[in-house]
């Protein structure tokens, strides 16, 4: 049966960074839902279309439209072994549809490191945030910064700044998630999912707390 794992905590936290050498070492399916709307968007798909106009406000997309998203995403055959869920669920709706589809493929949620912070390290990382073009790969001008400015290291990409990233959409993206997303935390603590990571260290330290939570 796949594992899945839940990565909760709010913008900036360092989800992505995270998830990504958590996929690297188990090889699970790395499933960020903000990278599926931003590929979408480059794409320029209905989905991206719709997506692109709560984005941009630093609202949520819609739950029906992101939970179809997310179903259609996990059915794929790279996500047998395990997933690595980033930025989703985000809402209590979200987190009872996960449960639902999760049923059906004869699985469930394993386990939810919630990654915490405080707001001015949140605005100092989303701040200089620097997100690949190919492949989402992530940067941080100061704490994480390319070989060659501009370039991802990865891929060879073009790095650029999201557009929600600027300093108005992210307050408002604290707030939504202060309001639509904290919920979940009670959620996975009464499930007995939950476990707390400091994310306030450096992202060598951080991951080294959540292999040592996720191993008991
Ligand atoms: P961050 O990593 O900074 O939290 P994401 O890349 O996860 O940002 O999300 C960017 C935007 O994509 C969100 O502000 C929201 O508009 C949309 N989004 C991502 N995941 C979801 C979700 N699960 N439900 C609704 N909207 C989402
Ligand atoms: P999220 O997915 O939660 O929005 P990201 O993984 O995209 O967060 O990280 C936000 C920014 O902070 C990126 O620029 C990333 O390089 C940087 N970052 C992530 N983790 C840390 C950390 N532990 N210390 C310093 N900077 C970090």
């Amino acid at each position: 049966m796949a594992t899945f794992i839940v990565l909760l905590g709010p913008p900036g936290v360092g989800k992505g960074t995270q998830a990504k050498v958590l996929a690297d070492m188990t090889k699970f399916a790395h499933v960020s839902s903000g990278d599926i709307f931003r590929e979408n968007l480059k794409n320029q798909t209905e989905l991206g279309k719709v997506a692109k106009s709560y984005m941009d406000k630093g609202e949520l997309v819609p739950d029906d439209v992101t939970i179809r998203m997310i179903r259609d995403r996990i059915s794929h055959p790279d996500c047998g072994s395990g997933v690595i869920l980033d930025g989703f669920p985000r809402t209590p709706a979200q987190a009872d549809a996960l449960e639902k589809m999760l049923s059906e493929f004869n699985g469930h949620v394993d386990a939810v490191p919630y990654i915490t912070a405080t707001e001015d390290i949140l605005i100092e990382r989303i701040g200089g945030r620097w997100s690949c073009r190919a492949q989402g790969h992530i940067y941080h001008q100061k704490f994480s910064p390319p070989k060659q400015a501009g370039v991802c290291d990865v891929d060879g990409s073009e790095l650029f700044q999201r557009d929600d990233d600027k300093v108005e959409t992210v307050a408002k993206r604290i707030h939504v998630y202060l309001e639509q997303t904290i919920p979940l935390v009670d959620y996975y603590r009464g499930k007995g999912k939950l476990f707390e990571i400091d994310g306030t260290q450096a992202v060598e330290q951080v991951t080294e707390k959540l292999l040592a939570a996720l191993k008991r």
